[in-house]
Protein backbone atom coordinates (compact mmCIF):
# COMPACT_ATOMS: atom_id res chain seq x y z
CA UNK A 1 0.00 0.00 0.00
CA UNK A 2 3.00 2.41 0.45
CA UNK A 3 3.40 3.03 -3.20
CA UNK A 4 -0.33 4.28 -3.28
CA UNK A 5 0.89 7.67 -4.33
CA UNK A 6 3.70 6.33 -6.69
CA UNK A 7 2.08 8.61 -9.23
CA UNK A 8 4.79 11.65 -8.79
CA UNK A 9 6.42 11.59 -12.03
CA UNK A 10 3.47 13.56 -13.23
CA UNK A 11 1.69 13.70 -16.54
CA UNK A 12 -1.82 12.71 -18.18
CA UNK A 13 -0.68 8.36 -18.16
CA UNK A 14 0.12 8.59 -14.63
CA UNK A 15 -2.81 10.40 -13.23
CA UNK A 16 -5.36 8.24 -11.82
CA UNK A 17 -8.32 7.03 -13.96
CA UNK A 18 -11.02 9.53 -11.82
CA UNK A 19 -9.04 12.14 -12.08
CA UNK A 20 -8.73 11.70 -16.04
CA UNK A 21 -12.10 11.51 -16.10
CA UNK A 22 -13.11 14.08 -13.91
CA UNK A 23 -10.34 16.58 -16.19
CA UNK A 24 -12.49 14.81 -19.21
CA UNK A 25 -15.91 16.12 -17.58
CA UNK A 26 -14.82 19.64 -16.89
CA UNK A 27 -12.93 20.13 -20.46
CA UNK A 28 -16.18 18.69 -21.81
CA UNK A 29 -18.20 21.10 -20.39
CA UNK A 30 -16.18 24.25 -21.19
CA UNK A 31 -15.81 22.72 -25.22
CA UNK A 32 -19.58 22.46 -25.21
CA UNK A 33 -20.23 25.75 -24.14
CA UNK A 34 -17.58 27.26 -26.64
CA UNK A 35 -19.32 25.06 -29.64
CA UNK A 36 -23.05 25.02 -28.56
CA UNK A 37 -24.85 23.12 -30.48
CA UNK A 38 -22.31 22.07 -32.64
CA UNK A 39 -20.73 19.93 -30.09
CA UNK A 40 -22.92 17.18 -31.12
CA UNK A 41 -20.50 16.74 -33.57
CA UNK A 42 -18.55 14.98 -30.83
CA UNK A 43 -21.34 12.99 -29.56
CA UNK A 44 -20.18 9.39 -31.52
CA UNK A 45 -17.14 9.34 -29.12
CA UNK A 46 -19.23 9.20 -26.55
CA UNK A 47 -21.80 6.35 -27.92
CA UNK A 48 -18.73 4.96 -28.78
CA UNK A 49 -17.73 4.89 -25.40
CA UNK A 50 -21.44 3.94 -23.95
CA UNK A 51 -21.96 0.78 -26.52
CA UNK A 52 -18.73 -0.44 -25.35
CA UNK A 53 -19.51 -0.45 -21.77
CA UNK A 54 -22.66 -2.02 -22.68
CA UNK A 55 -21.12 -4.70 -24.09
CA UNK A 56 -19.59 -5.95 -21.20
CA UNK A 57 -22.52 -5.54 -19.29
CA UNK A 58 -24.95 -9.28 -19.90
CA UNK A 59 -22.01 -11.29 -19.80
CA UNK A 60 -20.61 -9.90 -16.59
CA UNK A 61 -23.61 -9.77 -15.11
CA UNK A 62 -24.21 -13.49 -15.93
CA UNK A 63 -21.13 -14.82 -15.30
CA UNK A 64 -20.34 -13.47 -12.27
CA UNK A 65 -23.70 -13.90 -10.54
CA UNK A 66 -22.80 -17.27 -11.23
CA UNK A 67 -19.30 -17.12 -9.63
CA UNK A 68 -21.30 -15.49 -6.78
CA UNK A 69 -23.48 -18.24 -5.98
CA UNK A 70 -21.91 -20.92 -6.34
CA UNK A 71 -19.15 -19.72 -4.46
CA UNK A 72 -21.42 -19.08 -1.65
CA UNK A 73 -22.96 -22.44 -1.43
CA UNK A 74 -25.28 -22.33 1.46
CA UNK A 75 -28.85 -20.94 -0.28
CA UNK A 76 -30.31 -19.96 3.00
CA UNK A 77 -27.43 -17.55 2.70
CA UNK A 78 -28.23 -16.09 -0.40
CA UNK A 79 -32.12 -15.54 0.72
CA UNK A 80 -31.19 -13.59 3.39
CA UNK A 81 -28.99 -11.77 1.56
CA UNK A 82 -31.70 -11.21 -1.27
CA UNK A 83 -33.95 -10.27 1.31
CA UNK A 84 -31.57 -7.82 3.16
CA UNK A 85 -30.72 -5.72 -0.18
CA UNK A 86 -34.13 -5.16 -0.99
CA UNK A 87 -35.34 -4.20 2.16
CA UNK A 88 -32.66 -1.92 2.22
CA UNK A 89 -33.37 -0.79 -1.52
CA UNK A 90 -37.22 0.22 -0.58
CA UNK A 91 -36.73 1.94 2.72
CA UNK A 92 -33.92 4.23 0.90
CA UNK A 93 -36.17 5.13 -1.84
CA UNK A 94 -38.95 5.77 0.81
CA UNK A 95 -36.67 8.35 2.07
CA UNK A 96 -35.46 9.71 -0.70
CA UNK A 97 -38.53 10.48 -2.30
CA UNK A 98 -39.66 12.24 0.94
CA UNK A 99 -36.86 14.25 0.87
CA UNK A 100 -37.97 15.73 -2.67
CA UNK A 101 -41.22 16.35 -1.48
CA UNK A 102 -39.45 18.43 1.62
CA UNK A 103 -37.70 20.02 -1.19
CA UNK A 104 -40.29 20.61 -3.18
CA UNK A 105 -42.21 22.41 -0.46
CA UNK A 106 -39.81 24.45 0.57
CA UNK A 107 -38.34 25.92 -2.11
CA UNK A 108 -41.27 25.95 -4.29
CA UNK A 109 -39.83 25.18 -7.81
CA UNK A 110 -43.10 25.51 -9.81
CA UNK A 111 -44.26 28.96 -7.69
CA UNK A 112 -45.05 31.59 -10.44
CA UNK A 113 -43.82 29.68 -13.76
CA UNK A 114 -46.42 30.32 -16.76
CA UNK A 115 -47.68 27.11 -17.99
CA UNK A 116 -48.96 27.72 -21.26
CA UNK A 117 -45.84 26.05 -22.53
CA UNK A 118 -47.10 23.07 -25.78
CA UNK A 119 -47.79 19.69 -24.35
CA UNK A 120 -45.64 18.09 -27.27
CA UNK A 121 -43.66 15.56 -25.31
CA UNK A 122 -46.50 14.95 -22.78
CA UNK A 123 -47.54 12.48 -25.78
CA UNK A 124 -43.58 10.82 -25.07
CA UNK A 125 -44.99 9.30 -21.71
CA UNK A 126 -45.57 5.59 -21.85
CA UNK A 127 -47.04 3.20 -19.35
CA UNK A 128 -44.62 2.37 -16.44
CA UNK A 129 -45.27 -1.29 -16.13
CA UNK A 130 -47.39 -2.45 -13.07
CA UNK A 131 -45.92 -5.08 -10.29
CA UNK A 132 -48.15 -7.56 -11.19
CA UNK A 133 -46.64 -8.02 -14.57
CA UNK A 134 -43.02 -7.01 -13.12
CA UNK A 135 -43.10 -9.97 -10.95
CA UNK A 136 -44.69 -12.19 -13.83
CA UNK A 137 -41.86 -11.15 -16.03
CA UNK A 138 -38.94 -12.33 -13.39
CA UNK A 139 -38.92 -15.72 -14.91
CA UNK A 140 -37.83 -15.85 -18.44
CA UNK A 141 -39.21 -18.33 -20.78
CA UNK A 142 -36.38 -18.42 -22.75
CA UNK A 143 -33.28 -17.74 -20.92
CA UNK A 144 -31.31 -16.92 -24.22
CA UNK A 145 -34.14 -14.44 -25.50
CA UNK A 146 -33.43 -13.02 -21.78
CA UNK A 147 -29.86 -12.81 -22.57
CA UNK A 148 -29.68 -11.22 -25.91
CA UNK A 149 -32.54 -8.46 -25.04
CA UNK A 150 -30.57 -7.72 -21.99
CA UNK A 151 -32.90 -8.28 -19.26
CA UNK A 152 -31.30 -8.21 -16.46
CA UNK A 153 -33.74 -8.54 -13.47
CA UNK A 154 -34.57 -11.84 -15.43
CA UNK A 155 -31.12 -12.72 -15.93
CA UNK A 156 -30.48 -12.11 -12.35
CA UNK A 157 -32.99 -15.35 -11.95
CA UNK A 158 -31.96 -17.56 -14.47
CA UNK A 159 -28.36 -17.22 -12.94
CA UNK A 160 -29.65 -17.65 -9.58
CA UNK A 161 -30.92 -21.02 -10.16
CA UNK A 162 -27.81 -22.23 -12.56
CA UNK A 163 -25.37 -21.15 -9.71
CA UNK A 164 -28.30 -23.09 -7.19
CA UNK A 165 -28.32 -26.34 -9.56
CA UNK A 166 -24.72 -26.32 -9.79
CA UNK A 167 -24.22 -26.31 -6.10
CA UNK A 168 -26.38 -28.97 -6.05
CA UNK A 169 -24.62 -31.31 -8.03
CA UNK A 170 -21.02 -31.24 -6.40
CA UNK A 171 -18.27 -32.61 -8.49
CA UNK A 172 -19.77 -32.78 -11.67
CA UNK A 173 -20.26 -28.85 -11.88
CA UNK A 174 -16.43 -28.06 -11.68
CA UNK A 175 -16.07 -27.56 -15.59
CA UNK A 176 -18.70 -25.60 -16.04
CA UNK A 177 -17.93 -23.71 -12.51
CA UNK A 178 -14.18 -22.95 -13.60
CA UNK A 179 -15.86 -21.54 -16.71
CA UNK A 180 -18.15 -19.39 -15.55
CA UNK A 181 -14.82 -18.29 -13.18
CA UNK A 182 -12.21 -17.65 -16.20
CA UNK A 183 -15.16 -16.09 -18.43
CA UNK A 184 -16.15 -14.04 -15.54
CA UNK A 185 -12.06 -12.94 -15.06
CA UNK A 186 -11.79 -11.91 -18.13
CA UNK A 187 -14.96 -9.68 -18.11
CA UNK A 188 -12.95 -7.78 -15.57
CA UNK A 189 -10.06 -7.66 -17.25
CA UNK A 190 -12.06 -5.70 -20.48
CA UNK A 191 -13.87 -3.97 -17.94
CA UNK A 192 -11.00 -1.85 -17.24
CA UNK A 193 -9.99 -1.93 -20.56
CA UNK A 194 -12.65 0.03 -21.69
CA UNK A 195 -12.51 2.23 -18.52
CA UNK A 196 -8.90 3.54 -20.10
CA UNK A 197 -10.98 5.32 -22.63
CA UNK A 198 -13.72 6.46 -19.98
CA UNK A 199 -11.88 10.14 -19.89
CA UNK A 200 -12.47 10.67 -23.59
CA UNK A 201 -16.04 9.33 -24.13
CA UNK A 202 -17.15 11.23 -21.01
CA UNK A 203 -15.51 14.36 -22.30
CA UNK A 204 -17.79 14.02 -25.23
CA UNK A 205 -20.65 13.01 -23.68
CA UNK A 206 -20.39 15.84 -21.33
CA UNK A 207 -19.77 18.57 -24.62
CA UNK A 208 -22.85 17.31 -26.34
CA UNK A 209 -24.73 17.93 -23.12
CA UNK A 210 -23.80 20.97 -22.52
CA UNK A 211 -23.83 22.39 -26.27
CA UNK A 212 -27.14 21.14 -26.11
CA UNK A 213 -28.40 23.04 -23.05
CA UNK A 214 -27.05 26.14 -23.13
CA UNK A 215 -27.70 28.47 -20.48
CA UNK A 216 -31.10 29.92 -22.39
CA UNK A 217 -32.90 26.57 -21.57
CA UNK A 218 -31.49 26.06 -18.45
CA UNK A 219 -32.45 29.03 -16.25
CA UNK A 220 -36.37 29.29 -16.49
CA UNK A 221 -36.01 25.91 -14.42
CA UNK A 222 -33.14 26.21 -12.34
CA UNK A 223 -34.94 26.15 -9.37
CA UNK A 224 -36.20 22.44 -10.35
CA UNK A 225 -32.65 21.75 -11.22
CA UNK A 226 -31.18 23.17 -8.20
CA UNK A 227 -34.22 21.39 -5.99
CA UNK A 228 -33.17 17.79 -7.42
CA UNK A 229 -29.26 18.26 -7.05
CA UNK A 230 -29.37 19.72 -3.38
CA UNK A 231 -31.69 16.39 -2.59
CA UNK A 232 -29.40 14.48 -4.56
CA UNK A 233 -26.54 15.62 -3.14
CA UNK A 234 -27.94 15.86 0.99
CA UNK A 235 -29.09 11.92 0.12
CA UNK A 236 -26.13 11.11 -0.53
CA UNK A 237 -23.96 12.69 2.02
CA UNK A 238 -26.62 12.96 4.87
CA UNK A 239 -28.19 9.12 4.26
CA UNK A 240 -25.93 7.30 2.82
CA UNK A 241 -22.93 8.39 4.66
CA UNK A 242 -24.85 7.79 7.89
CA UNK A 243 -25.86 4.25 6.83
CA UNK A 244 -22.34 3.91 6.28
CA UNK A 245 -21.05 4.91 9.74
CA UNK A 246 -23.74 4.10 11.68
CA UNK A 247 -25.27 0.56 10.38
CA UNK A 248 -21.81 -0.73 8.88
CA UNK A 249 -19.31 1.57 11.59
CA UNK A 250 -17.36 2.41 8.19
CA UNK A 251 -15.78 5.58 7.65
CA UNK A 252 -17.83 7.03 5.14
CA UNK A 253 -14.85 9.11 3.44
CA UNK A 254 -13.92 6.03 2.23
CA UNK A 255 -16.87 5.20 0.79
CA UNK A 256 -17.23 8.30 -1.37
CA UNK A 257 -13.57 7.94 -2.24
CA UNK A 258 -14.29 4.57 -3.42
CA UNK A 259 -17.22 5.35 -6.13
CA UNK A 260 -16.09 8.26 -7.73
CA UNK A 261 -15.54 6.26 -10.99
CA UNK A 262 -19.16 4.94 -10.49
CA UNK A 263 -20.45 8.23 -9.84
CA UNK A 264 -19.03 9.75 -12.93
CA UNK A 265 -19.95 7.17 -15.22
CA UNK A 266 -23.66 7.18 -14.34
CA UNK A 267 -23.58 11.02 -14.21
CA UNK A 268 -22.61 11.24 -18.05
CA UNK A 269 -23.89 7.90 -19.29
CA UNK A 270 -27.71 8.56 -17.52
CA UNK A 271 -27.97 4.77 -16.71
CA UNK A 272 -27.55 2.46 -14.00
CA UNK A 273 -27.23 -0.95 -15.91
CA UNK A 274 -24.76 1.02 -17.95
CA UNK A 275 -22.76 1.57 -14.82
CA UNK A 276 -22.54 -2.15 -13.63
CA UNK A 277 -19.41 -2.77 -14.78
CA UNK A 278 -17.70 -0.02 -13.27
CA UNK A 279 -19.74 -0.16 -10.27
CA UNK A 280 -18.91 -3.38 -9.61
CA UNK A 281 -15.17 -2.89 -10.13
CA UNK A 282 -15.19 0.05 -7.42
CA UNK A 283 -17.18 -2.47 -5.29
CA UNK A 284 -14.66 -4.87 -5.63
CA UNK A 285 -11.35 -3.62 -5.79
CA UNK A 286 -12.11 0.30 -3.73
CA UNK A 287 -15.14 -1.12 -1.01
CA UNK A 288 -13.26 -4.45 -0.47
CA UNK A 289 -16.78 -5.55 -0.82
CA UNK A 290 -16.68 -9.29 -1.96
CA UNK A 291 -17.49 -10.82 -5.14
CA UNK A 292 -20.26 -13.08 -4.49
CA UNK A 293 -21.97 -9.99 -2.87
CA UNK A 294 -21.37 -7.09 -5.26
CA UNK A 295 -22.49 -9.58 -7.98
CA UNK A 296 -25.29 -10.25 -6.63
CA UNK A 297 -26.62 -6.92 -4.95
CA UNK A 298 -25.32 -5.07 -7.53
CA UNK A 299 -27.37 -5.63 -10.32
CA UNK A 300 -30.14 -6.17 -8.37
CA UNK A 301 -29.93 -2.70 -7.44
CA UNK A 302 -29.61 -1.33 -10.79
CA UNK A 303 -33.03 -2.42 -11.78
CA UNK A 304 -34.84 -2.11 -8.56
CA UNK A 305 -33.07 0.64 -6.92
CA UNK A 306 -33.57 4.15 -8.01
CA UNK A 307 -33.74 6.57 -5.15
CA UNK A 308 -32.11 9.71 -7.41
CA UNK A 309 -34.73 8.73 -9.37
CA UNK A 310 -37.63 8.78 -6.85
CA UNK A 311 -35.96 11.98 -4.87
CA UNK A 312 -36.68 13.68 -8.69
CA UNK A 313 -40.51 12.52 -8.64
CA UNK A 314 -40.75 14.41 -5.90
CA UNK A 315 -39.45 17.38 -6.16
CA UNK A 316 -41.30 17.35 -10.37
CA UNK A 317 -44.66 16.28 -8.82
CA UNK A 318 -44.81 19.24 -6.16
CA UNK A 319 -43.42 21.28 -9.44
CA UNK A 320 -46.16 20.42 -11.27
CA UNK A 321 -49.17 21.07 -8.66
CA UNK A 322 -47.42 24.50 -8.20
CA UNK A 323 -46.99 25.49 -11.20
CA UNK A 324 -50.50 24.77 -12.27
CA UNK A 325 -51.73 25.77 -8.91
CA UNK A 326 -53.26 22.28 -7.52
CA UNK A 327 -53.34 21.67 -4.02
CA UNK A 328 -52.03 18.24 -2.71
CA UNK A 329 -53.57 16.58 -0.04
CA UNK A 330 -51.32 14.03 2.74
CA UNK A 331 -52.94 11.32 0.62
CA UNK A 332 -51.96 12.21 -2.20
CA UNK A 333 -48.32 12.56 -0.79
CA UNK A 334 -48.66 9.31 0.51
CA UNK A 335 -49.75 8.07 -2.69
CA UNK A 336 -46.71 10.11 -4.44
CA UNK A 337 -44.12 7.90 -1.98
CA UNK A 338 -45.62 4.32 -2.04
CA UNK A 339 -46.14 4.62 -6.12
CA UNK A 340 -42.76 6.04 -6.96
CA UNK A 341 -41.23 3.28 -4.38
CA UNK A 342 -43.05 0.74 -6.39
CA UNK A 343 -42.56 1.69 -9.59
CA UNK A 344 -39.25 2.21 -9.14
CA UNK A 345 -38.97 -2.04 -8.92
CA UNK A 346 -40.28 -2.38 -12.19
CA UNK A 347 -38.24 0.13 -14.46
CA UNK A 348 -34.94 -0.41 -16.00
CA UNK A 349 -31.89 1.54 -15.22
CA UNK A 350 -31.82 3.06 -18.57
CA UNK A 351 -31.73 6.82 -19.83
CA UNK A 352 -35.26 8.70 -18.68
CA UNK A 353 -37.00 5.57 -17.47
CA UNK A 354 -37.37 7.85 -14.46
CA UNK A 355 -39.59 10.57 -16.94
CA UNK A 356 -41.87 7.16 -18.20
CA UNK A 357 -42.49 7.14 -14.12
CA UNK A 358 -43.29 10.43 -13.21
CA UNK A 359 -45.98 9.88 -15.74
CA UNK A 360 -47.16 6.97 -13.84
CA UNK A 361 -47.52 9.31 -10.82
CA UNK A 362 -49.17 12.12 -12.00
CA UNK A 363 -51.47 10.12 -13.28
CA UNK A 364 -51.92 8.55 -10.01
CA UNK A 365 -52.62 11.58 -7.79
CA UNK A 366 -54.50 12.78 -10.85
CA UNK A 367 -51.81 16.05 -11.79
CA UNK A 368 -51.73 17.31 -15.57
CA UNK A 369 -49.37 15.40 -17.75
CA UNK A 370 -48.82 18.86 -20.03
CA UNK A 371 -46.28 19.37 -16.87
CA UNK A 372 -44.01 16.60 -18.07
CA UNK A 373 -43.69 18.27 -21.00
CA UNK A 374 -41.39 21.09 -19.12
CA UNK A 375 -39.56 18.53 -17.37
CA UNK A 376 -39.23 16.42 -20.32
CA UNK A 377 -37.05 19.39 -21.89
CA UNK A 378 -34.22 19.08 -19.15
CA UNK A 379 -34.59 15.73 -18.67
CA UNK A 380 -30.63 14.61 -19.66
CA UNK A 381 -29.58 17.35 -16.79
CA UNK A 382 -31.77 15.93 -13.88
CA UNK A 383 -31.07 12.45 -15.21
CA UNK A 384 -27.24 12.92 -14.79
CA UNK A 385 -27.81 13.67 -10.86
CA UNK A 386 -30.61 11.13 -10.35
CA UNK A 387 -28.95 8.60 -11.98
CA UNK A 388 -25.39 9.14 -10.06
CA UNK A 389 -27.55 9.14 -6.60
CA UNK A 390 -29.31 5.19 -8.03
CA UNK A 391 -25.44 3.87 -8.19
CA UNK A 392 -24.21 5.60 -5.09
CA UNK A 393 -27.15 4.00 -3.58
CA UNK A 394 -26.59 0.37 -5.14
CA UNK A 395 -22.75 0.66 -3.60
CA UNK A 396 -24.05 2.23 -0.40
CA UNK A 397 -26.57 -1.36 0.07
CA UNK A 398 -23.40 -3.73 -0.93
CA UNK A 399 -21.07 -1.99 1.62
CA UNK A 400 -23.80 -2.79 4.43
CA UNK A 401 -24.90 -6.29 3.01
CA UNK A 402 -21.04 -6.88 2.32
CA UNK A 403 -20.12 -5.92 6.01
CA UNK A 404 -23.54 -7.74 8.00
CA UNK A 405 -22.18 -11.03 6.05
CA UNK A 406 -18.73 -10.35 7.06
CA UNK A 407 -17.92 -10.46 3.01
CA UNK A 408 -16.11 -6.98 3.17
CA UNK A 409 -12.33 -6.62 3.22
CA UNK A 410 -11.72 -3.56 5.72
CA UNK A 411 -8.03 -3.42 4.92
CA UNK A 412 -9.27 -2.23 0.90
CA UNK A 413 -11.92 -0.42 2.23
CA UNK A 414 -9.40 1.38 4.18
CA UNK A 415 -6.91 1.65 1.82
CA UNK A 416 -5.70 4.79 1.88
CA UNK A 417 -6.31 4.83 -2.40
CA UNK A 418 -8.95 2.67 -3.99
CA UNK A 419 -6.80 -0.76 -4.92
CA UNK A 420 -7.49 -0.76 -8.56
CA UNK A 421 -5.52 3.17 -8.39
CA UNK A 422 -2.69 1.80 -7.08
CA UNK A 423 -2.43 -1.03 -9.40
CA UNK A 424 -2.61 1.40 -11.97
CA UNK A 425 -0.01 3.40 -11.11
CA UNK A 426 2.01 0.41 -10.55
CA UNK A 427 1.35 -0.67 -13.87
CA UNK A 428 2.27 2.46 -15.82
CA UNK A 429 5.10 2.90 -13.32
CA UNK A 430 6.41 -0.49 -14.46
CA UNK A 431 5.47 0.49 -18.50
N1 LIG B 1 -31.44 6.91 -15.78
C1 LIG B 1 -31.78 6.38 -14.49
C2 LIG B 1 -30.97 5.16 -14.20
O1 LIG B 1 -30.48 4.51 -15.08
C3 LIG B 1 -33.22 6.08 -14.38
C4 LIG B 1 -33.99 7.35 -14.51
O2 LIG B 1 -34.27 7.77 -15.63
O3 LIG B 1 -34.28 7.97 -13.49
O4 LIG B 1 -30.79 4.80 -13.07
Amino acid sequence: MTTATNTSKGGWGNLALWKKIFIGMIAGIIVGIVMGPDAELLKPIGTLFINAIKMLIVPLVFCSLIVGVTSMQDTRKMGRIGMKSIVIYLATTAVAISIGLGLGTVLMPGAGLDMSVSAESAAAAKEAPGLVSTLLALIPKNPIEALAGGKILQIIVFALGLGIALNMIGEKAEPAVKLFNSFAEAMYKLTELVMKFAPYGIFALMAWVAGKYGLDVLLPLIKVIAAVYIGCILHVLVVYSGLISTVARLRPVQYLKGIVNAQMMAFTSTSSSGTLPVSMRCAQENLGVSKGISSFVLPLGATINMDGTALYQGVAALFVAQAFGIDLSMADYLTIIATSTLASVGTAGVPGAGLIMLSLVLTTVGLPMEGLAIVAGIDRILDMARTCVNVSGDLMVSVLVGKSENELDESIYNAAEPVSEVQASRESANA
